[in-house]
């Protein structure tokens, strides 16, 4: 195919795509804070990059990213493994340090809109539906995978969604660490201003900067183990590339896709 861009492909190229029962890939992230140093695009970024690069295995269509993503507010324990006081009342990664709010849409809302898309995306044929998740919220996973649940229930679809971040693609996960960092660089280089925050080796607090290892603090002293001021543009393209390739593995398991070979 010429482009995987849904927007680009012309109807007898997307009726193909349907013939040959290809995903329609529906990248999603989010606009959030990620720490000073980064545009806050990140996730639905990544998303993006991540659902190209499945696609060109599997064949299909890239839909444009969703730029949106929900959360709720944090509980006593997740405050705490973050450093944060018990008492705060913090959305995602809203600390109260940050010089801006992300824009995070209520969870009902967001799962009307995502309803939608799929229910016109069911609607007009494409019954292979990847929902490539860029935003890790444990709210927005379950709302995704209730989603695609409810399309293979009601159009016989097979739908999956995925999260774009994959544990073993060489650096640590967590929020506007390493990984997404590095990925930014890779992806978007004018989307990241190291120098927005304070040189290493000084060590740099959760709380000071919204940015964070998954599942908080390892050693108790809640400073970023995974530093994004180590990241480089290499790592970010390998860990895009490994994160397409789990991805591809990951939906030809749900039966969303098969060999691109296959369909050819
Ligand atoms: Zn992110």
């Amino acid at each position: 195919m010429r482009t995987l861009k849904f927007e680009e492909l012309l109807p007898h190229e997307l009726l193909e795509v349907q013939r040959r029962e290809q995903p329609i890939y529906l990248p999603v992230g989010s606009m959030e804070w990620h720490g000073p140093h980064m545009g806050m695009g990140v996730d639905a970024c990544n998303a993006y990059a991540v659902a190209l690069g499945a696609a060109a295995v599997t064949g299909g269509a890239v839909y444009p990213p969703l730029y949106i993503g929900t959360e709720t507010y944090r509980s006593a324990q997740s405050l705490a493994r973050l450093g944060l006081p018990e008492n705060a009342r913090v959305k995602g990664m809203d600390f109260p340090a940050n010089s801006l709010p992300s824009f995070y849409w209520p969870p009902e809302l967001f799962e009307q809109i995502i309803a939608a898309q799929l229910d016109l995306l069911c609607g007009v044929g494409f019954l292979h539906l990847a929902v490539i998740n860029g935003h890790a919220a444990a709210v927005q996973k379950e709302i995704l995978a209730r989603q695609c649940a409810r399309c293979e229930t009601q159009y016989g679809a097979r739908a999956a969604a995925v999260t774009a971040l994959f544990e073993g693609c060489g650096a640590g996960l967590g929020h506007a660490g390493l990984a997404e960092t590095a990925i930014m660089q890779y992806l978007r280089p004018d989307a990241v201003e190291l120098t927005r925050l304070p040189a290493a080796p000084q060590p740099l607090f959760y709380a000071d900067w919204g940015i964070a290892d998954a599942g908080g603090s390892g050693s108790g002293d809640f400073t970023v183990r995974f530093d994004p001021r180590a990241a480089t543009p290499e790592l970010g393209e390998t860990i895009t590339r490994y994160a397409a390739q789990q991805c591809v593995l990951a939906l030809r398991k749900a039966g969303v896709a098969e060999e691109f070979a296959q369909n050819v």
